[in-house]
């Protein structure tokens, strides 16, 4: 029976159901007016693992995963200020029904599409307004509850077990509570139950206090007890549901129904991308869809997952996913292989121990990197090939990648099997010269030979493959070699981090060949990985163009990497970074030319910043020294690379990357020169209008943190040092 980590008890427990033979088990669902990232859907396949064991052990499972569908958005959206997204969909026209309809379509397609076993019930909570109602019906009568302006709160000092799941007591539990003043609760822990609707709002519902609107946690206590009951065996969702979420929930229903809520708790850890929380402004989150465009299997996210314990943190890169999918393509093609040879009679009873071994790991605590280990160990033993294949399908009844629909053929066409053919026959002549000739048409048709010592088999390609035979990629800045200690080979280099909107990147390099004049001229354009036809369009243009390098990057790899990989692969003597939104209008590398030649310069470029506390920068040096270069043009000699270094990546957008690396250069005693009658000039900055206020701030507060971090205490680096401290609060641009 299957062992799992219970959040309540800190112990890893055996589950043994309420009722013999049937598990009841609650999820937290989807928010569904934004995308579900592969963060949540982590979560969701560690509540899928926990059902297919559960399934495999012979138990029956209800699961109940419910839609957070629009009841409490137009509160989030108060508190956030707004989503782009949704104002834009209200304002085409388009209802929050609408909305929701249309994300909760495409998480049920992302579930699908992991292979994710479907709830026996998706309740929406919009549809359980009378049930919320009821509990806090109930609450106002046991006194856990009371009014105060309209909206009902939870009494949180009269439930003596608050905090019992996440540990929270005391000072560490206000820290929890989110920063809102709100005067009408008696205690800032109390939180809100329901709340009485505002002027204007068109989300609401008549209630006995009037009409108004649930607050979050009440949902799932209602949707469990009424399809669960009471008392049920397990609760799942992400580590950041422990507090306040499951707490207030365990709040709400013990005290409403005097009874234990809920007898195992599973948490599942987050998911970060290169190291880093996702968070859309970082433009590092990501969906399950764009690894599809992307070129990769849904599943091999789904095996990805597999090789971290679901309580540790899993930290997800591009070039593990390439890694994830290569050993699943590997299993399939050894699948469709060994679903080609005839049946055993009876299976060895070497199978026995392997079974043993498995079901042993994931039912001790979902130890699917030990499975998934013995797994390939299995496979790579001497095991009859029919037994291996046995044993696979039935682990892959909790693996869940879907192995069973490995076909035992594929259709070739003709002239490739006829290459195949005529290739098998000169390997058996051995003529391995006329038979490596043959490979090319094999691949040339979308096929690929994999040669083992008893035979040859062929595979179609998989869309990974094909697409890193166009386009090859890096990951990270790492896997580009730097070229900085080579002689300068060219007079300049221009670099050009690519995101998207390729009308302006055109208008940008097109720029840079106009008024390149009579100089020998590097173009590095860093595709820092757009799916929005940028990296088709560089493609294209770079076929005509010798004199500009695209890299592409599997994905965005942040502002400095993607800076960093133009400055490691640049070999002009003299670099200028720009950024896409800018275009050049006359001759702008002669006046560079002329003043990087002084020896004291380290940046140059037009548009100069100054600042007295490190606090406040302004756009106000027009020419001479400055204290800071604003990243939209900036020149430097490559020489000073190997001096200043490269930039700092966690920098992982534009902003304030520029004034932390003209700090590095001043802090080598360079200068940072302005001369705004450079003939550069600034159209819309697509990639900071697109934001919103919400990202724009965050951006400023975090990159303006790590900028201070490491200069804060360096006024000696200014023009003009006044001796103030310094403070928070900063803007540029
Ligand atoms: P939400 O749509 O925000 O309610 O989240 C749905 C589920 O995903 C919840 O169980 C969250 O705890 C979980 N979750 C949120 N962020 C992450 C993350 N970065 N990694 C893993 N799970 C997450
Ligand atoms: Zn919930």
């Amino acid at each position: 029976m299957l062992r799992v980590y219970n959040t309540l008890t800190k112990m890893v427990e055996e589950v043994q159901p309420l009722e013999s033979g049937i598990v009841r088990m609650y999820t937290c669902g989807p928010t569904v007016y934004r995308d579900a990232h592969i963060g949540n859907l982590r979560t969701y396949i560690m509540a899928d693992w926990i059902k297919r064991v559960l399934l495999a052990d012979g138990c029956d499972v209800f699961h109940v995963k419910n839609i957070t569908d629009v009841g409490h958005m137009r509160q989030e959206l108060v508190e956030t200020g707004g989503d782009k997204i949704i104002l834009a969909a209200l304002q085409e026209g388009k209802t929050v029904q609408d909305i929701a309809k249309f994300y909760s379509d495409s998480f049920h397609r992302d579930e699908e599409r992991l292979n994710i076993l479907p709830a026996e019930v998706f309740p929406w909570a919009t549809e359980h307004i009378p049930e919320m109602i009821a509990i806090v019906e109930k609450l106002l009568a046991n006194g856990n509850a009371y009014i105060n302006g309209g909206n009902i709160y939870f009494d949180v000092a009269g439930f003596k077990d608050y905090g019992k799941l996440s540990r929270n007591t005391g000072a560490d539990l206000l820290e929890g509570v989110r920063a809102e003043v709100d005067p009408l609760k008696k205690d800032p822990r109390d939180f809100t139950l329901w709340k009485a609707a505002e002027p204007g709002r068109d989300l609401k519902w008549d209630s006995p206090w009037g009409e108004g609107f649930p607050g979050w946690h009440i949902e799932c206590s209602a949707m469990a007890s009424k399809y669960l009951g009471e008392v049920f065996d397990i609760h799942t969702g992400g580590v950041d549901n422990i507090f306040p979420h499951h707490e207030d929930e365990i709040a709400q229903s013990e005290a409403a129904f005097g009874k234990q809520h809920v007898r195992y708790w599973v948490h599942a850890q987050h998911l970060l991308v290169d190291g880093a929380k996702m968070a859309k402004s970082s433009g590092n989150v990501f969906l399950l869809d764009e690894l599809i465009n992307r070129g990769f299997d849904p599943i091999s996210f789904r095996y990805l997952c597999m090789t971290v314990r679901y309580r540790h943190r899993m930290n997800f890169t591009f070039n593990s996913l390439k890694a994830a999918e290569s050993a699943l393509t590997n299993l399939r093609s050894r699948i469709w292989v060994w679903k080609n040879l005839p049946p055993l009679d009876t299976a060895p009873p070497e199978s026995e121990p392997w079974k043993k071994k498995f079901w042993d790991a994931v039912e001790g605590d979902l130890d699917l990197p030990g499975a998934l280990a013995l797994t390939w160990d299995m496979v790579r033993s001497d095991l009859p090939d029919q037994a291996k294949l046995a044993l696979v399908l039935e682990f892959d009844r909790v693996f869940g990648l879907g192995l069973d629909q490995v076909p035992a053929d594929y259709p070739v066409p003709e002239p490739v099997s006829a290459a195949v053919q005529r290739r098998k026959t000169f390997r058996d002549q051995a003529d391995y010269s006329s038979a490596d000739a043959l490979r090319a048409d094999v691949t040339a048709g979308g096929f690929l030979v994999e040669d083992t010592t008893q035979f040859s088999r062929i595979r179609p390609k998989t869309q990974l493959e094909q697409r890193e035979e166009l386009w090859p990629s890096v990951s990270s800045s790492r896997e580009v070699e730097s070229l900085l200690d080579r002689p300068a080979e060219y007079d300049f280099t221009f670099i050009l981090n690519a995101y998207s909107y390729p009308e302006d990147i055109q208008r940008c390099v097109t720029s840079m060949l106009k008024y390149r004049g009579s100089y020998s001229c590097q173009i590095i354009v860093i595709d820092n990985g757009s799916t929005d036809g940028t990296g088709e369009w560089l493609e294209e243009f770079q076929a005509n163009h010798p004199e500009m390098q695209v890299i592409h990057c599997d994905h965005n790899v942040g502002d400095a990497a993607g800076k960093n990989i133009g400055l490691k692969l640049s070999l002009g003597k003299n670099l200028i970074i720009m950024d896409g939104s800018t275009e050049i209008v006359d001759d702008l590398l002669s006046p560079i030319g002329a003043q990087l030649a002084d020896e004291s310069v380290g940046i140059l470029g037009p548009y100069g910043l100054t600042t007295n506390d490190l606090q406040h920068f302004h756009e106000e040096v027009e020419s001479g020294e400055a204290d800071a270069m604003q990243a939209y043009c900036m020149a430097m000699r490559r020489e000073t690379i190997n001096t200043v270094g490269l930039m700092r990546e966690c920098f992982r957008f534009y902003r304030n990357l520029d004034i932390d690396y003209c700090f590095q250069f001043k802090d080598k005693g360079y200068r940072v020169m302005a001369d705004s009658t450079l003939p550069v000039v600034r159209h819309e900055h697509r990639q900071w209008t697109d934001l919103d206020d919400n990202q724009r701030d965050e951006l400023s507060r975090k990159n303006f943190g790590r900028f201070l971090k490491r200069w804060g205490n360096r006024p000696d680096l200014l023009i003009a040092p006044d001796a103030q401290g310094v403070g928070s609060g900063f803007f540029h641009h």
